[in-house]
């Protein structure tokens, strides 16, 4: 395991990230209207009465929402409040009409949780939930419509959303980025969130101090809106620089809100931090607290999906896979049923390569999402039939896996019409075998006291084949032709 400090001028330096996330619920209507919550609409042609908020209008809970919000909480592992309240936030905001957002402040729906999350280099660190709670999401303002005025679009004025905080939990931004990932794929397997970050349904306030190891938490710098898992990562590395280069100087760090520029790959000041005191936050008397019963909850919880970190230990326990393969086809639930309907029957290790290698790098290599695979899930199992039977090499298959890739069809009728069979017929490889072996009278002498260079004569013969021999019959023959 790698040291996750940060070396400065005077020492190590320590950094502290807290996160959180508005995540988008996914439904069809707002939090507290029936408008559409559809993305990409006509402005303001999904607004309604309420969302304008119009004289006498009143909101009206979303039961749906609630029930989304109720399953993420499940999904993170977290306690349940049969009985929370809705606030209002107090604020001027532009793009909100009401002038307070309905939000959760003293009593959210959801508690505390957990997120299981596994680096790269095998070390696995949990980030606890501090809670999760429904609010409002704001209209947009557009300033480059017209020339003297602002325009706002009230569309997703209502909307609802999941802010999911974290508590100061990660440690690097190695941390952060996975942590983030890890909560994408949760969200997505249940289906409470599309995930989608280019749309902003989900995005990241990253809270960043520094410290030296083992001393209390510093004061904190928090950047909004983070559109992108790459863009957490980067304004966190420039953060903690920039608050450590503050402290060495001999500075103090004021907490305040910053902004990441994706250009400069810089944060800067936004605004001074406003404490949750100034919100002036009071319960809606438009609401009621909203109240849960046990069974309710219990139905939800019956009836989730089976998540990212159960899907991972039944592929270890079922399927004979490593943790590392598994946690890589469960990153998406669509590449999960991928590999299991191709490993159905089959060499599930096989299965597993062929999926993380050939399949998602080809995929990548075209940014194309695995529901867009050219190759599906029976094509593949064909191949690998293919290779089990024999009737092709392994080189050979990746030819294959190409040629289904840019032309489609049925692997074996291409191998048959193709006449790419593997030659398993000895007295086909031996007259090649005999010709490698006399033009080397040399290395075949060497190979008398060096056995391994056998795998050099197997190259030999697979390339004048043209990839047809099969190497075990090659193999064989040749041990015995040399003598080994
Ligand atoms: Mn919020």
């Amino acid at each position: 395991m790698k040291s996750k400090l940060i070396k400065g001028r005077m020492g190590d330096w320590e950094v502290v990230i807290g996160m959180e996330v508005h995540a988008q619920v996914t439904s069809q209507s707002k939090l507290f209207s029936g408008a559409s919550t559809v993305f990409g609409g006509e402005p303001n042609s999904q607004v309604s009465l309420v969302d304008a908020a119009m004289p006498g209008m009143l909101p009206v809970i979303n039961e749906a929402c609630i029930k989304q919000a109720v399953r993420t909480g499940l999904g993170l592992a977290a306690r349940i409040n049969l009985k929370s309240v809705f606030d209002r936030k107090n604020y001027f905001y532009p793009d909100l009409p009401q002038g307070y957002q309905i939000s959760q402040y003293k009593s959210p729906l959801v508690g505390e949780g957990e997120v299981v999350v596994d680096l790269p280099d095998g070390e696995t660190v949990r980030v606890g939930i501090e809670r999760l709670h429904l609010e409002q999401d704001a209209g947009k303002s557009l300033h480059d419509r017209h020339s003297s005025m602002s325009l706002v679009d009230l569309n997703r004025a209502g909307v609802a959303l999941m802010e999911i905080v974290s508590k100061p939990d990660m440690r690097s931004s190695e941390d952060a980025k996975a942590y983030v990932a890890k909560l994408r794929a949760i969200l997505r397997y249940l289906g409470t969130c599309d995930g989608d970050m280019e749309k902003g349904n989900l995005r990241a306030d990253v809270n960043v101090s520094v410290r030296k190891p083992g001393a209390p938490l510093a004061t904190r710098c928090e950047i909004k809106n983070l559109n992108s898992i790459r863009f957490i990562g980067q304004a966190i590395e420039y953060e903690a620089r920039r608050q450590i280069d503050i402290l060495e100087d001999g500075g103090e760090i004021e907490q305040e809100t910053r902004l990441f520029d994706p250009a400069k790959g810089e944060t800067r000041s936004m605004r001074n931090k406003e404490e949750a005191h100034d919100y002036r936050y009071f319960p809606d008397p438009d609401l009621l607290p909203l109240e849960l019963t046990p069974d309710y909850v219990e139905d939800l919880k019956a009836q989730l999906p089976e998540l990212p970190d159960e899907k991972k230990a039944r592929f270890v326990r079922d399927y004979g896979l490593s943790g590392y393969d598994a946690g890589v086809l469960v990153a998406e639930r669509e590449t999960a049923a991928f590999f299991e309907d191709v490993a159905k029957g089959r060499d599930a290790k096989a299965a597993a390569n062929w999926v993380i290698n050939e399949l998602a790098g080809r995929l990548n290599k075209e940014g194309r999402d695995v529901a867009a695979s050219p190759v599906s899930a029976s094509q593949l199992g064909a191949i690998l039939d293919l290779i089990s039977a024999g009737t092709i090499s392994g080189k050979i298959a990746k030819d294959l896996f190409e040629i289904c890739w840019r032309e489609g069809g049925d692997p074996r009728a291409i191998v048959e019409a193709r006449g790419m069979t593997q030659v398993t017929d000895l007295a086909a490889i031996e007259p090649v075998i005999d010709e490698i072996i006399a033009k080397n009278a040399d290395k075949v002498q060497q190979a008398k006291s060096k056995p391994a260079l056998i795998s050099w004569f197997v190259g030999q013969v697979m390339k004048a084949s043209g990839g047809k021999a099969n190497p075990k019959a090659v193999n064989e023959l040749l041990k015995s032709k040399l003598g080994l």
